[in-house]
């Protein structure tokens, strides 16, 4: 379900994610999340969004301009 233009017509798909922070930007690769076919709104689950925030907080221990990972990858 589309909370933007109220279809029914998400499917899985993966994106990547980003996120600036100060000077830097984190990329997050492959991450699992619903599309939907009308408008390409991106969706992701709990799950996956406890697992980015994870991601992206090691990310920003990292991160210098550019911080570029996958979301398979282990983050620790
Ligand atoms: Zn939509």
């Amino acid at each position: 379900m589309c909370f933007y233009c109220k279809c029914n017509t998400t499917i899985p798909s993966f994106a990547t994610h980003v996120v600036t922070y100060g000077m830097c930007v984190i990329l997050v690769r492959n991450v699992p999340c619903e599309e939907c076919e009308q408008c390409g709104e991106k969706y992701y689950s709990d799950e996956v969004m406890e697992r980015l925030e994870i991601i992206v907080n090691k990310a920003k221990e990292l991160a210098s301009e550019v911080f570029v990972t996958d979301y398979n990858k282990r983050a620790a």
